[in-house]
C-alpha cells in the first residue's frame, strides 16, 4: 500500500514495475558471474520457470529455459533471429506496437515476413490466420503477441496455437506482459518458444529477458542465428554444458533479485493468486475509472488484466501531461497512450500493487476530475 511504501512512486507500468522491498534488497549482494553459488542461482531459476510454464510434470524434459541479457525486446530479437533458418519465412499477427516491432526484428535481419495487420482495438483473426497458412506453404513460424501491452488486449494464444500446431509450423509466443500473472503454459498455447522478462508478471527488476523453449525446436536450431551477441542456441548450451553459466557477463544482481521475485511469486500462492490479485485490481480500476466517467478502448470481452486503456476524457480543459503531472505529485505514475488512432492514456495493474492502491488513485483522479469540471 502506498502509505507503507518506501519507494517515491507507485509505478502503474507495465514494466518496469513496483518490486518489493525484499526484491531491491536482494541487489545488495554481489556475486561473481562464474561462482557456483550464482550459477546454481540461474538454474533454480531455469528449473522455477520451466516448472511455471510446463503444466504437466511429464512434459518438463521437453522443454528448457534460455536466459538472455537485456530488455524483454533483445529476447525477442534473440529468438526471432536464431531459430528461422534462412529459407523460411515468419508470418506476424499484428495488432499493437509489439506486434509490429517484431515485423520490424525480422525485416532487420533479413528473414522474409508477412503480416496479418489489424486495428489495435481488433482482435487476432482465427480464420484469416489459417487462411494464410494454408495457401502459404512457404511460412515457417508464426509469431503472435498474447497481452498487447499497447492497449491492453488479450489475443487468443490458444486458439493460434491450435491452427500453427495443426499446420504444422513453428509457434513463437510473446508472453512478455502475461506470464507468471495469468495462468497460460506451453500445452495450452501450443508454443515453441515463450517470451518473457524480469521486470513483468513474476515481479523482478529490468535487465534480462528470458525464454521457454521446446528442447527439440531450440537443439535444430545450431548455427542459425543472425547476431553472436543473440545466439539463443549459443546461450543455451553454455547454460547447459556449464550448469547456469552466461556466455558473457551476466546481470547478477537483477538475477538475484528475480530468483527473490520467484520465491515470492509462489509464497503469494502461484500464478493463480497473483493472476486473482491483478483481475481484482483492474476490475477495482475500471469500476472506478467508468463511475468518474471515463469510457475503456479495448472491449470488456478482450481486455487483459495487466493493464488498461482509457479515451482522454471529454473536457476542454484536459491535457494528459498536466494530468500526469498532478498524478505523480501524489506519487502515482500512469502511462501514456500508444495506440495510433485514439488519445488515450493507460494504467497498468501489475506489479506490488493492491485493491487499495488502485482505490487511492481513483480518489486523487476523482479530485482532478471534478476540478476540471469547475472551471
Ligand atoms: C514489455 C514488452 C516487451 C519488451 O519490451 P522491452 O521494453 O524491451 O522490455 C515486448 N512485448 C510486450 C508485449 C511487452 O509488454
Amino acid at each position: 500500500m502506498v502509505n507503507n511504501r518506501d519507494t517515491q512512486y507507485l509505478l502503474l507500468t507495465p514494466g518496469p514495475l513496483t518490486t518489493t522491498r525484499s526484491v531491491r534488497e536482494s541487489m545488495m549482494q554481489e556475486y561473481s558471474t562464474w561462482d557456483v553459488d550464482y550459477n546454481n542461482i540461474v538454474e533454480s531459476i531455469r528449473d522455477n520457470l520451466i516448472r511455471l510454464a510446463v503444466r504437466d510434470g511429464d512434459n518438463l524434459k521437453s522443454f528448457s529455459a534460455v536466459l538472455m541479457p537485456g530488455s524483454g525486446t533483445f529476447a525477442v530479437e534473440s529468438v526471432v533471429g536464431s531459430v528461422i533458418p534462412s529459407d523460411g519465412k515468419l508470418l506476424v499477427l499484428n495488432n499493437g506496437a509489439y506486434g509490429a516491432r517484431i515485423s520490424t526484428i525480422s525485416r532487420m535481419l533479413g528473414i522474409e515476413t508477412v503480416e496479418l495487420s489489424q486495428l489495435e482495438t481488433e482482435r487476432t483473426n482465427l480464420n484469416k490466420v489459417e487462411q494464410m497458412l494454408i495457401e502459404d506453404p512457404a511460412i515457417s513460424h508464426v509469431a503472435m503477441v498474447h497481452c498487447e501491452t499497447t492497449t491492453g488486449m488479450l489475443n487468443p494464444a490458444e486458439s493460434v496455437g491450435e491452427i500453427v500446431r495443426r499446420l504444422g509450423r513453428i509457434y513463437i509466443l510473446d508472453a512478455m506482459s502475461s506470464f507468471g500473472g495469468m495462468p497460460i503454459s506451453m500445452e495450452s498455447t501450443g508454443a515453441h518458444y515463450l517470451i518473457s522478462s524480469a521486470n513483468k508478471c513474476v515481479q523482478g527488476v529490468p535487465g534480462f529477458g528470458f525464454v521457454i523453449a521446446d528442447r527439440d525446436n531450440l537443439e535444430a536450431a545450431k548455427g542459425l542465428a543472425r547476431s553472436h551477441s543473440l545466439d539463443l542456441y549459443d546461450q543455451w548450451r553454455e547454460m547447459e554444458a556449464k550448469g547456469g553459466k552466461w556466455r558473457f557477463t551476466s546481470p547478477t544482481h537483477v538475477v538475484n533479485a528475480f530468483a527473490c521475485a520467484l520465491k515470492e511469486l509462489d509464497a503469494e500462492g502461484g500464478v493463480k493468486a497473483r493472476f486473482s490479485r491483478y483481475l481484482i485490481n483492474q476490475k477495482a480500476l475500471v469500476e472506478g475509472m467508468r463511475s468518474i466517467g471515463f469510457k475503456t478502448l479495448i472491449d470488456d470481452e478482450f481486455q487483459s488484466p495487466i493493464i488498461t486503456s482509457f479515451h482522454y476524457p471529454d473536457l476542454p480543459g484536459f491535457n494528459f501531461q498536466n494530468f500526469y503531472d498532478s498524478l505523480k505529485r501524489c506519487s502515482f505514475v500512469i502511462y501514456p497512450g500508444k495506440v495510433s488512432n485514439a488519445e488515450c492514456f493507460r494504467i497498468g495493474t501489475i506489479g506490488d500493487v493492491y485493491k487499495e492502491d488502485v482505490l487511492e488513485l481513483l480518489n486523487k483522479i476523482e479530485e482532478i476530475i471534478i476540478r476540471l469540471k469547475e472551471v
